[in-house]
């Protein structure tokens, strides 16, 4: 082998590996798209962001708050976090995570299955979810971790999130969605319990949705 080929042979070396790595950091740059605060997965960008934007444009008190949507292997369809260290930092440096299932074997409702205007209703729930933690303080936020860990507790915090949607505006597609989770769904039937004994009932969401053009 002559010089040359042998210094032709390292450039090629060379850039075929520059290339890989190139490639190794644009992928991992990718997991993730940023839409002003928004840090989004980007399976979740392709398919479901234009339903998210529904309700997260209607509510500007959170435009400020730094949300991440990740997939996760999670017993819920989604589920609405404080990042724990960040509550440690000051109520200005708070972020949150929204959880989205991604566990193909989960017996409750997958997201792709869901139609859009119900997803709308979830999507502004878990917005909810947000709303009433930038309302707490680090305290706050803490007493919500320790009324997860029961089911009286849970029902509360989820119940009083579906009020805080209704009154957002949001009733019409919250009750997509919970009609949607208990009548047309796939889930089991253990799940479909579990759902209806921890959230509003389809009935008591329009009941409230009637009250509060009542008040008006
Ligand atoms: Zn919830």
């Amino acid at each position: 082998m002559v010089l040359k080929d042998v210094v032709g042979l390292i450039t090629g070396v060379l850039i075929s590996s520059i290339v890989t790595a190139q490639n190794t950091v644009a992928q991992k740059v990718k997991r993730y798209n940023r839409v002003g605060n928004l840090k989004i997965d980007t399976s979740f960008n392709s398919n479901y962001l234009n339903d998210f934007m529904v309700p997260y444009q209607e509510f500007a008190d959170l435009h400020n708050c730094k949300i991440k949507i990740r997939n996760k292997n999670i017993k819920t369809t989604m589920a609405a976090r404080p990042h724990f260290l960040s509550l440690l930092l000051g109520k200005r440096n708070r972020r949150y995570v929204i959880l989205v299932n991604k566990k193909e074997t989960f017996k409750g409702v997958h997201l792709k299955n869901v139609p859009s205007d119900a997803r709308i209703g979830l999507f502004a729930h878990e917005l909810m979810h947000i709303r009433d933690y930038e309302s707490r303080k680090v305290t706050g936020v803490m007493k919500r971790g320790f009324q997860y860990l029961t089911h009286a507790g849970k029902k509360n915090v989820e119940h009083y999130t579906d009020s805080l949607t209704i009154a957002a505006g949001f009733g019409q597609h919250l009750y997509e969605w919970a009609s949607y989770v208990l009548h047309d769904s796939d889930a089991s039937d253990e799940y479909k319990y579990y759902k209806s004994k921890i959230y509003m009932s389809p009935v008591c969401i329009l009941n409230q949705i009637e009250e509060s053009y009542l008040k008006q």
